[in-house]
């Protein structure tokens, strides 16, 4: 890292005084991740770099830059994978320091016009999820509630139906929460919106003692966003693949097949640090360790907001996954959360079957 000139005041972003650390130390490194990012990757411009994109939003709140949508776009130019904080020297928090970044930004009304939508269609939103969710709710009480996630409600409803038989199966009866955990106004930038909502959730989780969550996406955002609205919640929060991995004895081993990859999540297995469990649970079913896509967690361009905010980016991001799967030499391809599930189902074309480690946690219960 080289020396740093200069310290003045963030006086046309103050809110990203808690972020100096961050943004200085990307802003004064040799860019030493540059090659980490899927986003720079897939669109090769230096100001999408984990650097640029962290010097931009430094140079805009220290006033070096007008405070224009163009200086303002870059943050929203992350998946959150974290593979950059993996690759840097001082693990720097990349993703977070972007994700207050598009704070800064919001409140100054230069959020990119498709995360302003996104946030305006916030009750629709909740509707949609709310209606999607009420065909796994049944009747009865239970100490565990299960919160399937919006993703899977919305865009992969086979997989939320074999979450739920899942979580059922290995937990017994469950109360299935027909909210989104909020992930999307966060990361569009909507910080009172986003806080407000997790009080909301924290509120309607109350007095369970257990919450099984299926899209590790969400767990993330309970982990991480939750905490830094200094929002906690009642329930101890378990994964569908901690249940799964905590009872591989129920797992029936008779998938036995030897065309199967998996794609690791970001969220599952960088973040989350899961990425044992599930394999293990993928091992037991198939009677072997399944083989891995080329770049092991490699991101599939899912998260982050980034399919709304840089549609294209992200899915050239998906298909250079499933493009390394098919050098692979193809198959089923088997992810683990909502977002990679739909990324990578639409970059497939139905060349390949995409599915989720739910539906064959699932498909083992049942047998
Ligand atoms: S994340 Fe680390 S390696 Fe990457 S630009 Fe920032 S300080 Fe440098
Ligand atoms: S978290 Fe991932 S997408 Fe975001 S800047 Fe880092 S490497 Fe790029």
């Amino acid at each position: 890292m080289t020396t740093r000139p200069d310290r003045r005041p963030m006086v046309s972003l103050p809110m990203l005084e808690a972020r100096r650390t961050e943004l200085e130390t990307c802003a004064y490194c040799p860019k030493l991740c540059r090659s980490a990012c899927p986003v720079s990757n897939a669109e090769p411009r230096e100001t999408l770099t984990p650097w640029g994109k962290m010097t931009t939003a430094y140079l805009a709140a220290q006033g070096d830059v007008p405070l224009e949508a163009s200086f303002a776009r870059p943050a929203w130019a992350c998946t959150g994978c974290g593979a950059c904080t993996n690759a840097c020297d001082h693990r720097n928090d990349v993703a977070s320091s972007l994700t207050s970044a598009r704070e800064a930004f919001s409140s100054r009304d230069l959020a990119p016009e498709a995360a302003q939508r996104m946030v305006h269609d916030w009750e629709a939103h909740a509707t949609a999820t709310r209606s999607a969710v009420a065909k796994h709710i049944s009747a009865g009480r239970s100490a565990i509630a299960l919160l399937v996630g919006c993703t899977y409600s919305l865009r992969a409803s086979d997989v939320a139906r074999d979450a739920v038989a899942a979580v059922r199966q290995l937990v017994g009866q469950v109360e299935v929460i027909d909210m989104c955990c909020g992930k999307p106004l966060k990361m569009a930038g909507a910080r009172a919106r986003f806080d407000s909502h997790a009080a909301q959730f924290a509120a309607r989780t109350r007095g369970f003692d257990r919450l099984v969550v299926a899209d590790p996406g969400c767990a993330v955002t309970f982990a991480t966003d939750y905490r830094e609205a200094g929002v906690r919640l009642a329930p101890r929060v378990s994964l569908l693949v901690d249940e799964a991995a905590a009872q591989l004895g129920a797992l029936v081993a008779s998938d036995a097949r030897t065309d199967v990859r998996y794609h690791e999540p970001c969220s599952l297995g960088r973040i989350l640090g899961r990425g044992a469990e599930a394999r293990a649970v993928l091992t037991t079913i198939t009677g072997r360790p399944p083989a891995e896509v080329t770049v092991r967690g490699g991101c599939s361009g899912g998260g982050g907001l980034l399919p709304v905010t840089m549609p294209a980016v992200s899915q050239a991001i998906a298909v250079a996954r499933v493009a390394e799967h098919d050098a692979a030499g193809g198959g089923e391809l088997v992810t683990a959360c909502a977002s990679s599930l739909v990324s990578l189902r639409r970059a497939a074309r139905g060349q390949f079957v995409v599915s989720d480690l739910a539906t064959w946690i699932a498909r083992a219960l049942r047998r």
